[in-house]
């Protein structure tokens, strides 16, 4: 199986993970996880503090509609009061009594031997009195107070039939803005009520009344009333604009704001630790880069060294040896200018020095002057050379120096990863706005896996004849930079064992269509 020739370089993907979980994702989570669960106590304990205090107001307000009532039959009494107080009859007692029956519905007195079918509760340390008629003829309560004789005697009750349901609805407002705000014992209550929604409920659960709409229902809390208004409940729920609704509102800002903030932070140290380790790895390339040219040029000058010292020596045979020896050293002088060139251009390349003279450019001249420089290296490795250029093809918009630097290179690499089969291809051929000048070898081919990753620069398959065949990794890394700034775009087609065919494709010459080159 055939390996990168970097693997060592790279930090294995699980292992950079690893890094990144232990070092940053674990604690940045573990904290936000924190900082949420914080988030979240605080919430319910806000929570919580204003449902105790919304069960306690209810009761308050309870309270309240008993001090209500009290006080209103305490200034409707007063007539009556007086009558008692001054022995008047029944008669003149129920009569006294009608004249204060506006708010309520009809008068009615308890003379004190029939007092024991009445209740009585203590309202802020005055009695109320109150009952349903044993002839159950009235579907309302009666609720009254005590009235005294002459002597100061207990002598009946007095008071009305009411209706709690009208009571409730016509005095919650009053009861739960102006009472409870100057009740002396509501402390703090004008400070909580006005953010409260006050609701009374009958047995059936049918809103009788409110004051403020309910907003933050989770603290809702109910008290029973009691009493003439049995069977009717008080609600105190948060409104919408209540500190602790506000809050709530701020916590889910919050959490999200918290996921956001990590997210954003992890983000950041994956682009981070991943610059880190691209850095790492460059600088690593790089070295392995300066270690492969240094072969790359050690090699040639040996074999130029080895040269010129057998024909100074004049160790060869013949005419025929001498010539051999001369050509080799113009060979490998012709590798070494290759190479230079190719680092020259990289380096170029990569501080965006290179400029490239665009021009309208014949691809045949361009093929027939880089076969001429290279005719002899093809020669001396015994390859077979078929060329396949028609003259008819369009110009193509290019840099003619630079797009022969491609062909040497392609070419080059065609003579490199070639085994016995010693034949290479050359032809072009317009395709739909372009022309492609391919390079066809017999050689060792490319697996389909790694035909993608040749083009980055150092990058070289290593296997069998890769191996030892000496290369930098830049070759096709320049070839495939200097055609996308022609526009155009490199081709590979290649099995392995059988061969390959790498394609420039290159734009033509715009002039609307491409003009076909004039035979000359
Ligand atoms: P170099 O030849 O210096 O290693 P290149 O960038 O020219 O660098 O090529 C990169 C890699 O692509 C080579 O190492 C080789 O594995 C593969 N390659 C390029 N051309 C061919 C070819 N014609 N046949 C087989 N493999 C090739």
């Amino acid at each position: 199986m055939p390996t990168w020739s970097l693997p060592k370089l790279r930090i294995s993907r699980q292992r950079k993970l690893a890094l990144l979980v232990i070092a940053v994702a674990v604690p940045a989570i573990a904290l936000a996880g924190f900082a949420v669960v914080l988030t979240l106590r605080v919430a319910r304990e806000v929570e919580a503090e204003a449902a105790r205090y919304n069960a306690y107001l209810a009761e308050k307000v309870t309270e309240a509609f008993e001090v209500e009532l009290v006080t209103q039959l305490r200034d409707a009494i007063m007539p009556a009061e007086a009558v008692a107080r001054d022995g008047g009859p029944e008669r003149e007692i129920l009569r006294a009594l009608a004249t204060r029956s506006r708010r309520f519905e009809a008068p009615h007195y308890v003379p004190v031997d029939r007092m024991d079918n009445l209740s009585m509760i203590m309202v802020e340390s005055q009695v109320l009195l109150f009952g349903d008629d044993p002839t159950g003829r009235r579907e309302h309560p009666f609720a009254a107070v005590v009235l005294r004789g002459p002597t100061g005697d207990v002598t009946g009750a007095g008071g009305w039939w009411f209706n709690p349901r009208a009571f409730i609805a016509t005095s919650l407002d009053s009861v739960v803005r102006d009472r409870l705000n100057t009740n002396p014992r509501m402390y703090g209550g004008l400070e909580a009520t006005r953010n409260l929604c006050v609701q009374v409920f009958d047995t059936e659960g049918h809103e009788v009344a409110r004051v403020r709409d309910p907003g933050f229902t989770n603290t809702a809390r109910t008290a029973d009333m009691t009493g003439p208004f049995e069977g009717f409940h008080v609600s105190v729920t948060a409104t919408s604009r209540a500190p602790v609704s506000i809050a709530q509102r701020f916590v889910l800002v919050e959490v999200v704001f918290i996921l956001l903030l990590t997210g954003v932070m992890l983000g950041a140290v994956v682009v981070a630790v991943r610059y880190i380790l691209r850095q790492i790895e460059l600088v690593q390339e790089k070295s392995s880069f300066v270690s492969n040219v240094t072969h790359e040029l050690k090699t040639p000058i040996a074999v130029v060294k080895l040269a010129v010292e057998t024909l100074e020596m004049k160790r060869f045979r013949g005419p025929e040896e001498e010539g051999k020896y001369l050509r080799t050293i113009m060979r490998e002088a012709d590798r070494l200018a290759q190479l230079v060139d190719n680092i020259l251009d990289f380096s170029r390349l990569e501080a965006g020095k290179k400029m490239l003279r665009m021009g309208p450019v014949g691809v045949s001249d361009v093929v027939a002057s880089t076969l001429e420089s290279f005719r002899l290296r093809l020669e001396d490795a015994g390859f077979l050379l078929d060329v396949d250029v028609p003259e008819s093809l369009p110009l193509v918009r290019a840099d003619g120096i630079a797009l022969q630097h491609c062909l040497l290179n392609l070419l080059d690499n065609a003579v490199k990863y070639s085994r016995d089969r010693k034949e290479i291809r050359v032809f072009a051929r317009a395709r739909d706005g372009f022309v492609g000048i391919s390079v066809a070898d017999r050689g060792i081919g490319i697996e389909a896996e790694h035909q993608a990753r040749i083009f980055d620069k150092f990058v070289r398959v290593e296997s069998g004849l890769v191996h030892t065949v000496k290369g930098a990794g830049l070759g096709l890394s320049l070839v495939d930079q200097i055609i996308r700034a022609h526009y155009g775009r490199v081709e590979v087609a290649s099995t392995p064992g059988e061969g390959s065919i790498f394609t420039l494709l290159v734009p033509v010459w715009a002039d609307g269509t491409g003009t076909p080159r004039p035979k000359s």
